[in-house]
């Protein structure tokens, strides 16, 4: 059975303090159950902070972004070295807030993706339509062409690393969600196009999704049969929200 994964993307929020209560919070509550991954994406500068509080706690911790460099005159970025000195496992890769408000282009992303899997972290890989692509029709296929980049770049030997992230740009802080059909077309797409090539690799896949995930909506999106977990903005910031999917998430396995 294929990992379910519930990622909370904190994005730029929060204070030392803040996180203090809203991590005390979710390890008193994190379900441990076998195959389900909690996880936590603070801003990076938070980064060593998360790590000390979660001790020995059933969370992991990634990176929201990272340089596809080594090291070097880069100001502003942290490296891949870096995040494994501080005990990142994860990085989101390509999240649509990137790609439009950094002009992060597919090609970056590939690289990035394939940076990330040399050394050993477990790259999030966001892809997503826009609502004028979704409305023309275009969502299967900017989403087949967002994991091709990536596909030819790293084969696809290397998606046996990889966690996907559908999240539909429309739906990303906005309260609109994919409705559970919508979301399951896209799931299914994007399993179908990896096991064009490799079947095994497809079906240990597993494929989040992201846009508007809460309390209300998690168990119903979570009982799609290619929906393996979320990644969470809003409601991430909230324990007792967070805590609900990820019982939502437990539930699902069962
Ligand atoms: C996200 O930023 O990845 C996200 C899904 O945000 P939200 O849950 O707030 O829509």
């Amino acid at each position: 059975m294929r990992k379910t994964i519930v990622a909370g993307n904190w994005k730029m929020n929060g204070t030392s303090e803040s996180i203090r209560t809203l991590l005390a919070d979710l390890i008193a509550g994190v379900p441990a159950v076998e195959g389900l991954v909690t996880l936590v994406c603070p801003p990076a500068v938070y980064l060593s902070q998360v790590k000390a509080q979660l001790g020995e706690a059933p969370v992991e911790v990634g990176a929201q972004n990272v340089s596809a460099h080594p090291l070097g005159a880069f100001t502003g970025e942290w490296s891949l070295a870096m995040l494994q000195d501080l005990g990142c496992d994860y990085v989101i890769l390509g999240h649509s807030e990137r790609r439009s408000l950094n002009g992060e282009t597919d090609a970056e992303v590939a690289e990035k993706v394939a940076a990330t899997l040399a050394a050993g972290l477990v790259p999030i890989l966001c892809v997503g339509e826009t609502l004028a692509q979704r409305e023309a029709g275009e969502t299967l296929s900017q989403v087949a062409a967002q994991i091709d980049a990536v596909l030819q770049r790293v084969g696809t030997e290397g998606f046996a690393s990889v966690v996907i992230a559908y999240e539909p740009v429309w739906a990303i802080g906005t309260g609109l969600t994919a409705t559970p059909e919508q979301a399951q077309e896209v799931h299914a797409a994007i399993r179908a196009q990896l096991a064009g090539s490799d079947a095994a690799i497809a079906d240990k896949l597993s494929i989040l999704y992201g846009g508007s995930m809460n309390a209300g909506n998690a168990a119903e999106l979570l009982a799609q049969q290619d929906i393996d977990g979320g990644l969470i903005g809003g409601a991430s910031l909230k324990a007792d929200e967070f805590l609900t999917i990820c019982a939502a998430a437990a539930e699902s396995r069962k």
